[in-house]
């Protein structure tokens, strides 16, 4: 909906802009606006109700906007009535109806999309001797730069920079400011937005066709990226204020892929996902308010007789085995060895028939997984398999089979498969723990109880997304990052470590948070990532000591705290309002034991948006293959 323009060159900018304007009419809108900068110096604006042909009639097919470069919107209104005075563009000053308006504004601005949280900067804004004549969302960002423009004698990157920080919502906004004749800047999040560069002219526009008629050179800019337009080049930057630079695109027309249902990526419809595959995975094994497995031949005979267990996996699943050691031991009181699948031939298996072989595949295919089956099958050792796809060779194979409802998983990143594996092996902790009598029946409907709620937690972590998607814009430019976790959060930093260096390509390990010292703590620089992982009461306050060693030595800190893990020395990674400074993403408060599902979702989301900043593909990494079925 609304579409966005912009151009500076040679032709009459007017012209272009109504042209640019009438090809995003299919968008839909209810008011329409132009502001041309003039050979003298003036800007002029213009706006118009209703359909784009009041519009141009109103300008004479834009003759009376002389000039060469400028910002053109269609508006589909979200804040305020689609009046004249709410059409755009906006100004930072005063706006005064009429026909031909000049504006006296240092900073003019068109937007498609909306700041969410435009009361509150509103309310800054009135505070600071600001007033408002519209009562859109537009006029508050337009001002907001001013502001920060004026207090801190900044340029406009850096001003759109911080705006950018300070708002929420979506955004393609388009700006000329007063004393930067013939340039255009613009910053993106979440509403689309192209730059098209041809010899001695560049446009802007909301999609592709309106700029087609002029080149085919295209620029995609980024979330949380920021450009500057002038004739014939544009320049791109972060959200550090640094310039970054961006591939041109030649346009060639790729219908989305419709099983996205309007997804960007896979990945992200995956990650969304969630909270309905846990909510199947998890209903399917209920039965009358208590777990059931005997669908799989999983009995209180055979659950109680185990004497420890052994997972074998590969990758993602293997962390979700790791993850699941902690809760089967601390519940079950069961020794648990985790086992790589693609090292288990190579040992001697010290396993017996009073043993349960666990392995875990998204896709029952995985080889080095199917053959640690195998092996275990050979000896008579009892295996049971958690695979996602129905009929994979791992599933017909092993003795008893659970299996992740989580539907088709595209990606090669797993997420919600990942998330699906371990709420199951969560689940088996709990009732290995009630059928071996080492949790009563309370504690036990508890613990059911928490599992339960995990989905709508689940939830929750994702709508948080977009203060991830602030973060990973900055992380996207890292070469090296660490995540450490102590205990069922050394699981977790495995996986996050994993999510965000398979699709970004970005150098990551995870540790052990107390093993930093014996080594690898070595490599920390000044600037250098790490990411804390704390969502067990009993170690957090150590490794958070550690993100303090690591601090002192120079690295950037944030930290995923889950409920109340942290208490005291939480203050010392206290929220500040300002996205120069690495901070902390909380996640619901859940039983520790199952913390992990939920701390790992923010990683996945980091992954994701950080890959998406390196302008990568993310569904389908470089080397990876969704299925690993050779050894
Ligand atoms: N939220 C802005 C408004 O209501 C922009 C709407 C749009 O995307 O056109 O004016």
């Amino acid at each position: 909906m609304c579409g966005i323009v912009g151009y500076t060159g040679k032709r009459k900018a007017a012209g272009v802009l109504l042209h640019g304007l009438s090809m995003l009419e299919y968008r839909g809108y209810d008011s329409a606006g132009l502001a041309v900068l003039g050979e003298d110096g003036q800007i002029r604006m213009e706006k118009a109700t209703g359909k784009l042909y009041h519009l141009d009639k109103k300008t004479e097919h834009g003759e009376r906007l002389p000039g060469r470069s400028g910002i053109g919107h269609t508006r589909w209104a979200t804040h305020g009535e689609p009046n004249e005075k709410n059409a755009h563009p906006h100004v930072s000053g005063e706006w005064k109806q009429g026909a031909g308006n000049f504006t006296d504004s240092d900073v003019i601005g068109v937007h498609n999309g909306i700041i969410e949280n435009q009361t509150e900067l509103r309310e800054k804004l009135l505070r600071h001797g600001y007033t408002f004549y519209s009562d859109t969302d537009t006029e508050v960002a337009v001002k907001l730069v001013d502001y920060y423009l004026k207090k801190y004698q900044i340029g406009p990157i850096d001003a759109i920079n911080r705006m950018m920080v300070r708002v929420r919502g979506s955004y393609a906004l388009v700006l000329m400011f007063r004393d930067r004749p013939g340039e255009i800047y613009a910053a993106r999040k979440d509403s689309p937005m192209i730059i098209g560069v041809a010899d001695g002219e560049t446009f802007l526009a909301s999609d592709v066709p309106a700029i087609l008629d002029y080149t085919r050179t295209v620029y995609y800019i980024d979330n949380y990226q920021a450009a500057r337009i002038l004739p014939g080049e544009v320049h791109f930057f972060d959200l550090n204020g640094d310039e970054i630079s961006l591939s041109p695109v030649t346009i060639s027309w790729e219908p989305k892929a419709a099983e996205k249902n309007g997804y960007e990526h896979f990945m992200m419809k995956e990650i969304c996902e969630q909270p309905d595959a846990l909510r199947n995975t998890l209903t399917h094994y209920l039965k009358d308010g208590e777990l059931d497995f005997s669908q799989a031949g999983l009995d209180s005979g055979l659950l109680g007789g185990i004497r420890s267990v052994c997972i074998a996996a590969c990758g993602s699943a293997w962390h979700a085995g790791v993850a699941a050691r902690y809760a089967i031991e601390e519940l079950a009181e069961l020794p648990v060895r985790v086992e790589l699948a693609s090292e288990f031939r190579y040992r001697k298996l010290l396993l017996s028939p009073k043993d349960l072989l666990i392995v875990i595949s998204q896709s029952g295919e995985t080889a080095d997984t199917l053959e640690a089956l195998r092996i275990a099958k050979r000896k008579g050792i009892p295996t049971l398999a958690i695979v996602n796809v129905q009929g994979s060779g791992i599933a017909r194979e092993a003795d008893h089979v659970l299996y992740t409802l989580a539907g088709p998983e595209i990606a090669v990143a797993t997420t919600k498969a990942f998330s699906c594996q371990l709420l199951l092996m969560y689940a088996l902790a709990v009732q290995l723990a009630y059928v071996r009598n080492k949790i009563e029946k309370e504690r036990y409907l508890y613990y059911v109880h928490e599992l339960r709620h995990l989905p709508d937690k689940a939830a929750d972590c994702i709508s948080a997304k977009e203060k991830v998607q602030r973060l990973a814009a900055k992380l996207a430019g890292a070469n090296d990052v660490f995540f450490i976790g102590r205990g069922a959060d050394y699981a977790v930093s495995l996986e996050g470590s994993l999510k965000l260096k398979e699709i970004s390509y970005i150098h990551s390990e995870a540790y052990a948070a107390g093993e930093l010292k014996h080594g690898t703590i070595s490599l920390i620089e000044k600037g250098t990532p790490v990411i804390g992982i704390l969502t067990q009461s009993s170690v957090s306050e150590k490794t958070l000591s550690n993100m303090f060693e690591c601090k002192a030595r120079g690295a950037s800190l944030l930290a995923v705290v889950s409920g109340e893990a942290l208490s005291d020395g939480g203050a010392a990674l206290k929220e500040e309002d300002d996205a120069s400074e690495w901070r902390w993403i909380r996640v619901p408060e859940a039983d520790e034991l199952f913390a992990g599902l939920l701390a790992v979702i923010p990683l996945q989301l980091l992954g994701y948006y950080t890959s998406v900043s390196r302008g990568l593909d993310v569904d389908k990494p470089r080397n990876l293959a969704k299925s690993v079925t050779v050894e």
